[in-house]
Parts: structure tokens; C-alpha cells; sequence
């Protein structure tokens, strides 16, 4: 069987290839990514894999039934970019890769905080320029402030654990209120109190249409003047306009971004000889206080080979007609 690998990189290649070696399974990289246009490329393919930015809307899906694909395998988490009633009625499967490394996500929530409080990337540059002056480096200690996060599921009790290290008070905000965030020394909180509190608050849950702007210009409002937003879950958790806003009369002080609502125009790519046409992100991208990474939280290479390994076994049990422990329902 031959799986139709849409927005190919070159450095899953290597993952994947290593995954399928000793099995009955082809892989066809296509770097394009999947949407009504590119699905054609799937020909001869008997599964569909895709990756966060894919449209794998209703016309999408259309067009990969008609070439008789019956499995959408998702090598991501979240799976926000597919049309699921759709899926469903065409008859289409969707597995995914539920958890790959909560501990790489975790981790570069802590770095993005981190270079945003001390400004490491701008001493980085200062010292090669040998400018060893310190105005505008000034930091805070990470001890004994409050961060409020919001979604506690497996990367919001990772970052929760090592904010526990570093002295923080840890406010958070989920429908579950865990056992497990609780023993980390959460204090579970109503969503206004978590914001008017927090000296640092951090985005983990997922995209649905209740947490769509879920930092909007209202929520921005609520939150204590200088505050330090992280977003490394899914973009459209924050109204970019709205955050230029907060940004400029100062409510948000600092702002660390791993993912962008537009993202799928911009993420994945070498655009450094192109005029991004995207305003929004350009703006955001000038302030000194917005550090923006292009969705690399994920990437270790932990999380690259859990997410080869989980994605070959979804398919194989597919194939075997087996439980499917990681379908989307
Ligand atoms: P998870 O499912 O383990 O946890 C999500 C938590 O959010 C759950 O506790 C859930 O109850 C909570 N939640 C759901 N709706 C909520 C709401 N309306 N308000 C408050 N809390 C709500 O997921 P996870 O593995 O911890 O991943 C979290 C998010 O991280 C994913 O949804 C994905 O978007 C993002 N992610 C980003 C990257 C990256 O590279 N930047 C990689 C993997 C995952």
C-alpha cells in the first residue's frame, strides 16, 4: 500500500523511511500541501497522511474518496484542519498521533518565556557586535511569580511541572480540573481570575470554536498591565489584531507566538526572498517585546521518531482491521 505524504519535509524523510523499512508500505512525499486542488496527487495511494497546515475540508476529502482513499492519517495532535462530519459520511477513517513529545512542546514554552524575560536573543547579537552594555536586557526572577495556565492536559502539566521548579505560583483555567495538575500545585481558578492574576499566561488547550479568540480585545482588558502571553498551542487562540492593540497601549508586555492564525500561508517554508503580503504578522513581528517561532515547539527529534512510529502503527492497524486506539471520532 502507497501512503500519500502531503507537505513533505525533508527532515521527516529519514523518520518515516526508517518506520516503513520491513513493511508492506510505499510512501509517495509530496511537498505539496493537501487541499481540493492538490488531492489528485494522491492517485495510486491508498492513504492520505497530513500534517497540521493541510485543508482536509469537505471538498478535500470529496476528492481523496473518489480516488478510493479510505484512511487520513494525521501526523499531528490536533485535528482542528479536517472537516470530520465529512469524513465520517464519506466513510473516510481519521487516526492521529494524540501525544509525541509534550515534554518538546513543554520545553520550548519555558524557552520562549525565558529569551522573552531576559532577552537572550538580543544579547546573542549585542555580544558578537561586542556590546557588552546591559540597557535593555533587564529581566525578572521566574521565582515566586504567578503564571495562569490554561489547559491542563499532557503539555500544560509538563510546563506546569518545571514552572513548579522554578518557585512560580501556578493558577489554572480547564473544564477537567485534574488530580494530577492539582498535585503539581495548581490552584484551579474561573478564566477572569486567572487572567487578572497572572504575571505570565500560557496557552495549552485546543483550537474549538469556544477557545477560537479565546485572548481577544475584552480578555486583554482583564489582564494585569505588562503581562507576558505564550501561545505555542494553535494560533487562532489569539486575535492578532487584538494583540497588536494590547501590544501598543502596553496591557501586554511581552508576547511569545510558536503558532500564528494565518500560519498555513507563511510556516514550513523559506519565504526570506518574498514580500510577506500578511500585515498582521508583519506587525507583530516588529515589536521588541514579540518573539515569533514557525511552529517548532514540536520539533525534536523524540517527538519526529514517536511521530513516525505512531503514524506507521495507526496505518498497520488499520490494515489489520484492528482497534484503532488513536481514531478521531
Ligand atoms: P490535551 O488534549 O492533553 O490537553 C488539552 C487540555 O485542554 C485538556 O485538559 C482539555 O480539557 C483542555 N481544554 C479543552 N477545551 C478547553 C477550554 N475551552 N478551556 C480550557 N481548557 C480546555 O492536549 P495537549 O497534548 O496538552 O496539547 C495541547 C495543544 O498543544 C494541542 O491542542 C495542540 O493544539 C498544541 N500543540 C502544539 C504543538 C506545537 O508544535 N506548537 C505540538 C503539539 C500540540
Amino acid at each position: 500500500m502507497t501512503i500519500a505524504f502531503f507537505s513533505a519535509q525533508t527532515y521527516e524523510k529519514p523518520f518515516f523511511d526508517l518506520s516503513t523499512q520491513n513493511t508492506n508500505l510505499k510512501i509517495k512525499y509530496i511537498k505539496a500541501g493537501l487541499s481540493v486542488e492538490t488531492a489528485i496527487l494522491a492517485q495510486d495511494c491508498e492513504i492520505a497522511c497530513i500534517f497540521v497546515n493541510d485543508h482536509a475540508d469537505a471538498a478535500a476529502l470529496k476528492a481523496l474518496r473518489e480516488l478510493d482513499i479510505k484512511l487520513l492519517a494525521l501526523r499531528c495532535a490536533g485535528y482542528n484542519q479536517v472537516d470530520l462530519p465529512k469524513a465520517k459520511e464519506l466513510g473516510i477513517t481519521v487516526v492521529r498521533v494524540p501525544a509525541y513529545s509534550p515534554y518538546a512542546v513543554a520545553e520550548h514554552t519555558i524557552a520562549l518565556m525565558l529569551t522573552l524575560n531576559r532577552h537572550t536573543h538580543k544579547a546573542y547579537n549585542r555580544v558578537r557586535e561586542s556590546n557588552f552594555a546591559l540597557d535593555g536586557l533587564l529581566g525578572f526572577d521566574m521565582h515566586g511569580k504567578t503564571v495562569g495556565l490554561i489547559g491542563l492536559g499532557k503539555i500544560g502539566i509538563i510546563t506546569a511541572q518545571i514552572l513548579a521548579g522554578f518557585g512560580c505560583k501556578l493558577l489554572g483555567y480547564d473544564m477537567l480540573e485534574s488530580e494530577e495538575a492539582k498535585a503539581v500545585g495548581v490552584t484551579f481558578v474561573p478564566l477572569d481570575d486567572l487572567l487578572a492574576q497572572a504575571d505570565i499566561v500560557t496557552l495549552h488547550c485546543p483550537l474549538t470554536p469556544q477557545t477560537k479568540h479565546l485572548i481577544n480585545a475584552q480578555s486583554i482588558k482583564l489582564v494585569k498591565p505588562g503581562v507576558m502571553i505564550i501561545n505555542t498551542s494553535r494560533g487562532a487562540l489569539i486575535d492578532g489584531a487584538a494583540a497588536i492593540e494590547g501590544l501598543k497601549n502596553k496591557q501586554i508586555g511581552y508576547l511569545g507566538m510558536d503558532v500564528y492564525e494565518e500560519e498555513g500561508d507563511l510556516f514550513f517554508r523559506d519565504l526570506s526572498e518574498q514580500v510577506i503580503q500578511d500585515d498582521v504578522f508583519m506587525r507583530l513581528s516588529t515589536f521588541p517585546n514579540v518573539l515569533i517561532t514557525g511552529h517548532q515547539a514540536f520539533f525534536t527529534s523524540n517527538a519526529l521518531t514517536n511521530i513516525a512510529q505512531t503514524t506507521i502503527q495507526n496505518v498497520q492497524d488499520w490494515q489489520a482491521c484492528y482497534p484503532l486506539t488513536n481514531q478521531v471520532l
